[in-house]
């Protein structure tokens, strides 16, 4: 499973591992991620590492822009996706309002002591002010597997309306 999106990772298939400290005990423990995923949420070890490995490496050029993409602002690796609320319980980490019913919110984790933990929603019209006006919508887009077709295009169009 890749730490960044939670899917498997294909057999044979490229992927990238951190090793960390073990929080749970001794030792180090390796964290695995498909590139892509490792480059928008663990931006910093994936530049070193590619820094580290001068040979072949498939995409380098995208995952480096990827990762320069996601340190543009430090909360940026924070981004886990989008969804419209499915309540109205909510409320946004940026402007402390609740986000309603069906309006569409970002993700948010935070990467503590080796693990991703739910780290709340910002509404989508608020990134402005909590990225501080970088542009978020690949990021967003990339953990945002799950919509599809239409709900994906909407995603976009509010991206875009609100810009
Ligand atoms: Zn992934
Ligand atoms: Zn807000």
């Amino acid at each position: 499973m890749c730490r960044g999106c939670a899917r498997p990772i294909g057999r044979g298939e490229l992927r990238f591992g951190e090793q960390l400290p073990n929080p749970y005990g001794q030792g180090e423990m390796t964290l695995w991620f498909h590139p892509a995923c490792a480059a928008f949420k663990r931006p910093e070890p994936l530049l070193q590492v590619l820094g580290e490995t001068p040979g072949k490496v498939p995409e380098r050029e995208a995952l480096e822009r990827a990762a320069r993409s996601s340190l543009a602002q430090r909360r940026i690796p924070r981004i886990d996706g989008a969804e419209r609320s499915p309540s109205g319980q909510a409320s946004c980490r940026s402007c402390h309002e609740t986000i309603t019913r069906g309006s569409w919110r970002i993700r948010l984790v935070f990467f503590e002591g080796a693990r991703f933990s739910p780290g709340g929603y910002v509404h989508l019209a608020c990134r402005k002010a909590y990225f501080e006006g970088s542009e978020v919508l690949e990021q967003i887009l990339h953990f945002s597997p799950d919509l599809r077709g239409e709900e994906r295009r909407e995603l976009e169009r509010a991206y875009v309306g609100d810009a």
